[in-house]
């Protein structure tokens, strides 16, 4: 048994088989060989393997997202058959007697290079391919489990760290908690964690090395530890606490379809945040009022290309009828800082929280931004649809966002393609864009506040560099007076004011935030009931 501290994103607790996920780079190392022909037969054995595995996971995603966002898995498993690729191998191992997983790993940069270099933009696209199923044959080769879960059981996640990219592959049906050794408690992985509604444990000094894919853990989220390989007492002892949690959840369940009213009258919407179109059913499930925030991004990552119009119109629509009515507020494309997509081509930045992210990447490559515009206002036809607009800083930036989607209305019409006006906010989530809010308020119907990356900017703390955790307060008063001073600005004009930050969560929070007005929480759907549970039980002038 050995038991490790870590810092808590999500407290729950859960127990069950490890899946240990090592960095594609870790499992490859040069060695010498003996026989050519028994390396090259491993070569083929991972290939079948990794056609299986694209097979079934075409299968899924023609199930869960359609024959066109399957397509991905049908290249990928042709790619395998091409006989440059393989002749590549294959004549490394013969002529160098070097190990499969070496071979592999250098034929995929090679190859990946030569597609990045070309000029055409489709070819240019497919250098993500190559190293995708490079990586997967590397995986397969050393018996490591592929990074998107397609034949494991229910585990509990443990890694180096998990980019955004890497989470929105896994099948979340597989995930029994997160394990990171590195990471920041605000990172996306920990924010999908709370949505999940699963355990989570970053910055534990594990080694990977030492873990075996398959024996058992228990993380507890409440006692922030993970314990590898625990004895049959400590085995009771979290089935026991697990009932209770279950219990415990079974209680909120009675607060569905109550009123978010407090005690002394006042209400308040609250709202759910999610990622992807599967998530609605943690939002209804939680019975939240609406959704506060649809990090739309997600449909970008994790993909070759960019989304065509018609996938994210499918995307918004399905989103809009599951919702039945009920308000859904997407965000445009909020890409670049830790959100890194390949086919952007951003480009290395020395700063890139300060750097060529959302909003700004939308206002100079204003053909991205029209093609989800269109989108959007095509789908706002099928129910009660919003938008809202990252990392606004300036007024101009406002104006400029209005005549873009002016422009999309035209074009729309001249091609007589149904859409509707969805109302328009944007999210308050720079120190300029609070002390200008005042300005913002008339030109918006709404603001949302995005406490994460309001605080990182307010206190000047990278939100993903887990050596500022202890100086990550989000209870600044800085933090604070600056919510107040967005909500006021937003009513003085009569418009409503939300957060949509991990901040909207905070329970010692919930009294001070509706004491300002607060019009609406949104937040990760497991935390619905536990902040209706809040409102319930207090007096807002008390
Ligand atoms: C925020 O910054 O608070 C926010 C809600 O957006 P994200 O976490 O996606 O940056
Ligand atoms: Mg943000």
């Amino acid at each position: 048994m050995k038991k490790y501290a870590g810092k808590s994103v999500y407290k729950g607790i859960a127990m069950g088989p490890l899946l240990v996920m090592k960095k594609t780079d870790d499992l490859v190392k040069r060695s010498k060989i003996e026989d050519a022909e028994v390396e090259i037969g491993r070569v083929s054995e991972a290939i079948e393997t990794s056609k299986e595995q694209l097979r079934k996971l075409y299968d899924k995603a023609l199930k869960e997202v359609g024959e066109a966002n399957a397509a991905i898995f049908e290249v990928h498993e042709m790619m395998l058959d091409d006989d440059d690729y393989l002749d590549a191998i294959h004549n490394m191992i013969r002529t160098q007697l070097v190990n499969a997983e070496y071979a592999v790993a250098v034929t995929g940069d090679n190859f990946a290079e030569m597609f990045a270099n070309m000029d055409d933009d489709y070819m240019k696209a497919r250098a993500a391919d190559i190293k995708d199923i490079s990586n997967r044959l590397i995986r397969n080769l050393s018996g490591a489990q592929d990074a998107d879960l397609t034949s494991a059981e229910p585990s509990i996640i443990v890694a180096d760290d998990l980019s955004p990219s890497e989470t929105v592959q896994m099948d979340k049906s597989k995930i029994l908690a997160f394990v990171t050794v590195h990471g920041s408690t605000n990172s996306h992985t920990a924010i999908l964690a709370r949505m999940m509604n699963i355990p989570a444990l970053i910055g534990v000094p594990m080694n990977l090395e030492e873990l075996q894919t398959g024996s058992l853990a228990v993380v507890d989220g409440f006692q922030s530890e993970v314990i590898f390989e625990p004895t049959e007492e400590i085995q009771d002892q979290a089935s026991e606490r697990i009932k209770e949690e279950q219990e415990k959840q079974q209680l909120l369940q009675n607060l569905k379809g109550q009123e978010n009213r407090t005690l002394d009258g006042k209400t308040v919407n609250i709202y759910a945040n999610i990622g992807s179109v599967g998530d609605v059913g943690y939002v209804l499930e939680n019975d939240a009022g609406g959704i506060g925030l649809f990090r739309s991004e997600f449909l970008y990552l994790g993909r070759d290309d960019f989304p065509t119009e018609e996938e994210q119109f499918q995307a918004y629509r399905k989103v809009l009828q599951n919702m039945a009515g009920k308000k859904v507020i997407i965000r445009t494309l909020d890409i670049g800082a830790d959100k890194q997509v390949d086919y952007f081509n951003l480009g290395k930045e020395d700063n890139p929280a300060l750097g060529y992210r959302a909003i700004r990447i939308c206002l100079t490559q204003t053909d991205i931004f029209k093609t989800q515009l269109r989108a959007l206002l095509r789908a706002s036809t099928c129910g009660n649809l919003s938008i809202m607009y990252p990392m606004i800083t300036s007024v101009w930036e406002v104006e400029r966002i209005h005549e873009i989607v002016e422009e999309v209305c035209k074009e729309l019409e001249e091609e007589q393609i149904p859409y509707q006006m969805p109302e328009q906010g944007i999210m308050i989530e720079t120190p300029a864009a609070v002390m200008i809010s005042d300005e913002l308020a008339p030109l918006v119907d709404f603001f949302s506040i995005g406490t994460n990356d309001l605080t990182q900017y307010t206190l000047a703390i990278d939100r993903q560099n887990e050596k500022l955790d202890p100086f990550y307060d989000p209870h600044h008063k800085a933090i604070l007076r600056m919510i107040k001073m967005v909500v006021d600005s937003a009513h003085a004009a009569g418009k409503w004011a939300g957060i949509c930050g991990e901040l909207g969560a905070d329970l010692e929070l919930t009294k001070e935030f509706m004491q300002m007005g607060v019009d609406e929480l949104s937040v990760a759907p497991s935390m619905v009931l536990k902040i209706r549970q809040r409102v319930r039980e207090m007096k807002v002038n008390q």
